[in-house]
């Protein structure tokens, strides 16, 4: 029999990541391209076509064998038609992305938002593996989330099911997001949300170690996250703050679904237990007792795949 293979494609606002990828989920080529967003990003699709062409003349691959493409995309996407509202990062909006890219291929293609592929893709191979009630959370520059419910991924009436990162945490006098609102989620619990803290955090702690690399204006995540493992008050105070609000995020997100399986991913997630331990004890502690003890946690295991792999099985799932 031949292989058949589905083709994944992961937009960002600097790569696209795209991948063939066998239908057991087994990635065969991966590469990646520039995003190109000037003029609004207009020429994306052919650039993904082109490329998508180039490859498989490399592999002399017959176009039969292609089952279809998942695509994802930072923004507001019409799953149903591949319609992209509004993607700010890479300058799409009220764009025709899916058939766009299906006349320009040949193939059929599924649209869905960046954060949902993710979640897919975990569920289907990584950590979130055959839950069929699974919370994923990515905590990168942004806070990203996807839900899946009844075995489904949740898009909601108009796209923005699951946008983990702009619940309302701080009702009033929150940072601005950029969504245009104030003290969501994704400006306490993220990478970025992580220095802003440490860096309001430290005049009240004159001794602390976060002070050197607030001079050389670098403070990242990971060096307050090196603070607090080291004991630097600061920083372990930055850290429970950040972890106590996103788990009474995650335990108000938790009753409308019922998890079994929490997974945390994106770059914040590499400090592994430091961020899982104090999460999980708020998760816990904000919880329907029942609701908490259903629930598991663990740290996303596809990395920069769990994209690309999520296209791929949203192509399995809807072809
Ligand atoms: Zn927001």
């Amino acid at each position: 029999m031949m292989e058949h293979y589905f083709i994944g494609a992961d937009i960002g606002g600097t790569t696209v990541k795209l991948a063939f990828i066998r239908e057991d989920g087994e990635i065969t080529k991966k590469w990646e391209i520039p995003t190109n967003t000037e003029k609004k990003g207009e020429s994306i699709p052919a650039d993904i076509a082109e490329s998508i062409t180039e490859k498989m003349e490399e592999d002399r691959m017959d176009k039969e064998l292609i089952l279809g493409i998942g695509a994802g995309a930072p923004g507001f996407v019409d799953t149903k038609t591949g319609y992209i509202h509004e993607a700010v990062n890479i300058g799409w909006k009220d764009f025709n992305f899916g058939p766009l890219l299906s006349d320009l291929t040949g193939f059929p293609v599924w649209v869905d938002n960046d954060a949902n592929l993710a979640a897919l893709g975990e569920n289907w191979l990584g950590a979130g593996k055959g839950c069929t009630e699974l919370i994923a959370v990515t905590l990168g520059t942004g806070v990203g989330g996807g839900i899946i419910a009844n075995g489904q991924v949740l898009n909601g009436a108009n796209g923005t099911a699951a946008e983990l990162g702009h619940v309302t945490v701080i009702p009033e006098g929150g940072a601005p997001c950029n969504c245009g609102k104030t003290g969501c989620l994704e400006t306490v619990s993220s990478a970025t949300g992580i220095v802003r803290r440490g860096k309001e955090m430290i005049g009240d702690y004159p001794e602390s170690t976060l002070h050197p690399h607030i001079k050389t204006g670098a403070l990242t995540a990971k060096d307050v996250f090196e603070a607090s493992k080291a004991g630097d008050e600061a920083a372990k105070q930055v850290i429970n703050e950040v972890t106590d609000v996103l788990g009474m995020a995650i335990a108000n997100m938790a009753i409308a679904i019922n998890p079994e399986k929490i997974v945390i991913g994106g770059g914040v997630s590499k400090a592994g237990d430091w961020l899982l331990e104090p999460l999980e004890k708020s998760y816990r502690k904000y919880a329907l007792s029942r609701t908490a003890e259903a629930s598991t946690f663990g740290i996303a295991e596809l990395g920069n795949d769990a994209g690309v792999i999520g296209g791929a099985y949203l192509v399995k799932k809807n072809r």
